[in-house]
């Protein structure tokens, strides 16, 4: 049966590609529901937007006048919330934004949503659920050991971004423990892929690289992290909107652990491959790698434990690391445009 879904943050990296994977893929309809922070791009969605099935409201999480007003006309089935603050080291330049989008900005999603579930009735009410995007940064680091994050985990977030994603987390389950509001939590590993800004490692060392500037690397770059292709992601996002069980926490991830040191070498083998360097003095991208101070608080180790989700939901990434790598390179040299 088509459901209405209204996303927020639908024009970020992850949303647009959720937004695009239902319009390509389901008959559902598409409410993208948007700041349009320096994040926001709807050049990522004009594949879509002349769809009849995708509607696009510009506003504020934090605007609850707003939101109680798009929840009425659009009479959602189900609320993805994806709009956040993501980037780490701007929320330790300054957090205000990441305290007021990602806490209260869900707070506020969390009241007018349950004031609209509330009015609805019958099968309506019976099924609407709000499905809250998250992050696994809030299990915090798990350093030297073998640990896996799994949804048990207890929260030890880092960062002002990780702290705030945690706290909305809390929120999300006390509205279902309180209040009985239909919720469901995912906690994502890292993801890369097309239309993402290029201020996170991987767009960042491929344009970088193309524009001859240095591969900055913090500390000797061996984080670990596990990566996930953002198309996997927007699957596994529609999947436990549609079918997870209510109340439930589900974790995604891929399933490889690389350093980041690692990442940036093997997007420099590819350029070699596909694009190779006409700058002066540089033969082989890594040429630029160059290391900088860490950044302050930096986790280094994440890895997801994705066996329930896997399990219960019987989803699983398509993408190897290999494969997602390679079509991200590919996307970025003939996109550059999106970009400028
Ligand atoms: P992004 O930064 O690319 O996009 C965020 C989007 O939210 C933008 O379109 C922006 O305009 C919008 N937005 C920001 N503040 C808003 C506000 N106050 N009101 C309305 N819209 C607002 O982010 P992303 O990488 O696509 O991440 C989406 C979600 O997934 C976030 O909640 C993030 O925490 C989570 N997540 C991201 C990753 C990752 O690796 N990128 C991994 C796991 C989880």
């Amino acid at each position: 049966m088509n459901k209405n879904i209204l996303i927020t943050g639908g024009a970020g990296f992850i949303g647009s590609a959720v937004i695009r994977f239902i319009i390509d893929k389901t008959n559902h309809n598409i409410v993208n529901l948007d700041k349009l922070t320096y994040a926001g791009n709807l050049k990522s969605l004009s594949s879509v937007e002349s769809n009849s099935r995708y509607h696009f409201e510009k506003t504020d999480i934090c605007n609850s006048v707003d939101i109680s007003r798009i929840l009425q006309k659009h009479q959602p089935d189900i609320i993805m919330n994806l709009a956040a603050e993501t980037h780490v080291d701007k929320s330790i330049k300054g957090p205000a934004k990441f305290i007021q989008t990602n806490i209260f900005g869900t707070y506020s999603m969390l009241e007018e949503s349950k004031d609209y579930w509330e009015g609805l009735k019958g099968v309506k009410k019976n099924n609407f659920r709000f499905h809250h995007v998250s992050t696994d940064e809030v299990y915090g680091d798990l350093g030297k050991t073998n640990i896996l994050f799994t949804e048990k985990t207890s929260y030890s977030p880092s960062s002002p971004y990780s702290a705030s994603k945690a706290s909305s987390d809390h929120l999300v389950r006390a509205w279902y423990r309180t209040f009985n509001f239909p919720t469901l939590i995912t906690n994502c590993s890292n993801n890369y892929g097309p239309y993402q800004y290029p201020e996170k490692l991987i767009p960042l060392v491929i344009l970088n690289a193309l524009e001859g500037k240095e591969l900055p690397i913090y500390g000797n770059g061996k984080q670990v992290r596990v990566w996930l292709y953002v198309d996997d992601h927007a699957k596994a996002l529609l999947h436990v909107a549609l079918n997870g069980k209510i109340g439930e926490t589900y974790n995604i991830g891929g399933h490889n652990e690389i350093q980041n040191i690692e990442v940036v070498k093997i997007i420099c083998d590819i350029l070699d491959e596909l694009a190779p360097s006409k700058l002066d003095g540089i033969t082989k991208y890594e040429q630029l790698i160059t290391h900088v101070s860490d950044r302050a608080g930096h986790d280094l180790r994440y890895a997801i434990d994705a066996t329930k989700i896997k399990n219960e939901l019987n989803w699983t990434p398509t993408e190897t690391f290999a494969t997602g790598i390679k079509k991200t390179v590919e996307w970025f040299l003939k996109n550059r445009d999106w970009f400028n």
